[in-house]
């Protein structure tokens, strides 16, 4: 991240204990053979954590007193303070959570026909400074730990158990740019995804860039079956860098070489993200141009209609002219969608409801 603009951030790790949902199963065994108990508790602290979604060492009731007491002053189970939670009509639910240090984080979930998804929060704001973007207002406080990623999906999933139902997949698109928080990330996904925990498949997780390419490298690298998505927005260099100054440190030739490697390493198809911004990137022209940028690609455009952001001055593009978009796109024989909205009623785009809420975490 040297070509970042850095910024200064607030961590007061120090005063807190680690979150017991940042340990992988491998390391929990570790750290309990260290500490002179059997690795097999590893397991059963599991089963209280994921499965019962027990927050209290003391009610883990096969273990004993002395580790119990020992799990209590070495970690914390993360439970995040709800600050508020809105239903949108269409049934999306979006939180608004408070950290152990006052910041807040939005984790939102979406209910579709094949199941519940959702999308969590991986920094407290963000660096990267998108001009179109909710969640870079104000830039980057905190990275998160991998538990208080971890504790956003036990969180919804203990509402949901309410209902019987599950967490069934999990989008990394909330506040934050999960690349600039890569070992937290990864630590992250391997937690969800194993299957002594919440178990999500890997096929149901996807994870989304803004573009920071040496990550892109090591990701491809890492082999896991887990969907990509880069933030695209822009088929040439000099727009992107308009609309996403990452784009001057990490310009999008190499990008696309690194989105090469990407799909030549894991034999995985990849998406795009394009948001339409009216009058900025939605001509015609800026479809053929993107189309070129793409064809031949294992690939997948997702196209956002922009949201609606008080403090940018983007305005949306006419619905005539998105499918317009789209079919320039069909008739080039790339794959592509429209993002359908939801929860537009209720703030539901990354970083637009705490921007609302928390003013001074935003300036
Ligand atoms: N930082 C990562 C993860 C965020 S994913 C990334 O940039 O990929 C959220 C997606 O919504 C990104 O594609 C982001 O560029 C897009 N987005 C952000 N603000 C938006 C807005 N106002 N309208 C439409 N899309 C937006």
């Amino acid at each position: 991240m040297e070509h970042l603009p850095t910024t200064e951030t607030k961590t007061s790790e120090t005063e807190k204990k680690k979150s017991i949902y940042s340990l992988q199963l491998h390391e929990l065994k570790e750290w309990l053979q260290e500490n002179g108990e059997k690795p097999f508790r590893a397991e059963q602290i599991f089963d209280w954590l994921y499965k019962k979604r027990e927050t209290a060492f003391e009610d883990m009731s096969n273990l004993s007193k002395g580790l119990r007491e020992k799990l209590a002053t070495q970690f914390e189970i993360t439970t995040l303070n709800t600050v508020i939670q809105q239903t949108s009509s269409d049934g999306t639910i979006k939180f608004l959570f408070e950290l152990h240090d006052g910041y807040s984080i939005e984790t939102v979930l979406m209910r579709h026909e094949y199941g519940n998804s959702v999308c969590v929060t991986t920094q407290v704001g963000c660096r990267i400074g998108c001009s179109f973007c909710a969640s870079t207002l104000g830039g980057l406080k905190r990275h998160l730990e991998a538990g208080e990623i971890v504790a956003q999906v036990v969180k919804v999933q203990k509402a949901l158990d309410e209902s019987d139902e599950r967490v069934s997949s999990v989008v990394i698109m909330g506040i934050g740019e999960p690349f600039d928080n890569y070992d937290n990330m990864m630590a992250f996904l391997k937690i969800v995804n194993h299957d002594k925990s919440l178990n999500i498949g890997a096929r149901h997780i996807t994870v989304s860039t803004s573009g920071i390419i040496p990550k892109i490298y090591k990701f491809a690298d890492e082999n896991m079956q887990i969907n990509f998505a880069i933030s695209l927005h822009a088929p040439n260099t000099e727009l992107r860098t308009r609309l996403m100054p990452i784009n001057k440190a990490y310009k999008l030739d190499d990008l696309m070489k690194a989105v090469r490697y990407y799909i030549d390493k894991t034999g995985r198809r990849i998406s795009f993200e394009y948001g339409l911004f009216g009058g900025v990137n939605d001509s015609t022209e800026h479809a053929e141009e993107l189309a070129d940028l793409v064809k031949g690609l294992k690939c997948h455009v997702n196209l956002i209609p922009v949201n609606y952001v008080p403090e940018r001055d983007y305005v949306r593009t006419p619905k005539e002219k998105i499918f317009a978009f789209e079919k320039t796109l069909k008739n080039r024989g790339i794959n592509v969608t429209i993002r359908r909205e939801q929860g537009h009623d209720i703030d539901a785009a990354c970083g637009q409801l705490r921007a609302k809420e928390r003013k001074e975490e935003t300036r």
